[in-house]
């Protein structure tokens, strides 16, 4: 895995500009995007937010370089990516981007560590080398215990996690998620975002697309996607799960590191 050069540290992971992504069915021509411009910088957990058919799918698609835009620019993590070819955008993809899925997406006669190591094996990685990164990263999600288990012997919120954990095996530099807890009950998807909020705090760029206002509390900015325009952009302070344990916010309280 080759080290992200310095120079690329300071440019935002996303950098958008007037992006248009227009549909063509026949002689219908639909504009899902009308110009867009949006900047997420490196350690960011962004919610994008929207009405069902406001584009945010299409947004995801193209900052996930599973689909191109029909006008503007994209740079990721300051390289300019819209005018490459299909195998480079596959390459910046597979180095750069992890993506989670509402549907798990996992394979059903694979274990949860060989779901893990997929994309790893796709990437090139010594199988050795993959056990090691796929066991660490389901340590990272809480399930190596359940490593050599199928996904039918695993819970929904669990089969998320193993989602999470193979989208983190490559060591992305953004995590992307759409609608990641649309197929989970509220404990469970209160689990799912408790997880993506310490990936944030470790510093993972995530970018999670929900209608879901309780979802979209978890994130420290919300986007606002309507008819194909950017509606508001705003910062909140996240929430954080009943799991988690929030810093205190007392004032003096600081300094000192040490608690009763
Ligand atoms: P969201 O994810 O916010 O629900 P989408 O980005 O999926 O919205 O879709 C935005 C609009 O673009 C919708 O009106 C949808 O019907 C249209 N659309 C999406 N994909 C295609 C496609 N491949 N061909 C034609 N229209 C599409
Ligand atoms: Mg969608």
């Amino acid at each position: 895995m080759s080290a992200h050069p310095d120079a690329q540290a300071t440019a935002p992971v996303v950098d958008i500009r007037d992006v248009r992504k227009v549909y063509e069915q026949g002689d219908v021509i639909f504009e899902a995007l009308k110009g867009v411009s949006v900047q997420i910088a490196q350690g960011e957990m962004v919610a994008l937010m929207g009405p069902s058919g406001s584009g945010k799918t299409t947004l995801m698609q193209i900052i996930g370089l599973l689909d191109r835009p029909s006008a503007g620019s994209y740079r990721l993590a300051g390289r300019d990516v819209t005018t490459l070819s299909e195998n480079e955008r596959a390459e910046a993809r597979n180095s750069d981007i992890g993506f989670v899925f509402q549907a798990f997406h996992l394979l059903p006669r694979l274990s949860l560590v060989e779901n893990v190591e997929v994309p790893l094996t796709y990437a090139g990685v010594p199988p050795r080398e993959r056990r090691e990164r796929a066991m660490q990263v389901l340590g990272r999600v809480g399930l190596a215990s359940k490593a050599r288990n199928l996904p039918s012997q695993i819970s929904g919120g669990q089969k998320q996690r193993v989602a999470v954990a193979r989208a983190l095996a490559g060591r992305p530099r953004l995590l992307l998620a759409d609608e990641p807890t649309g197929n989970l009950d509220t404990r469970t998807s209160e689990e799912v975002m408790a997880l993506f909020g310490d990936l944030h705090a470790e510093g993972t760029t995530v970018v999670i697309v929900t209608h879901e206002d309780d979802i979209g509390a978890y994130a420290e900015r919300v986007i606002r996607v309507r008819d194909g325009l950017i509606e508001s952009d705003r910062r909140q302070t996240p929430r954080t799960s009943l799991t988690h344990h929030a810093p205190p916010h007392l004032p003096g309280a600081a300094a000192s590191g040490e608690q009763p």
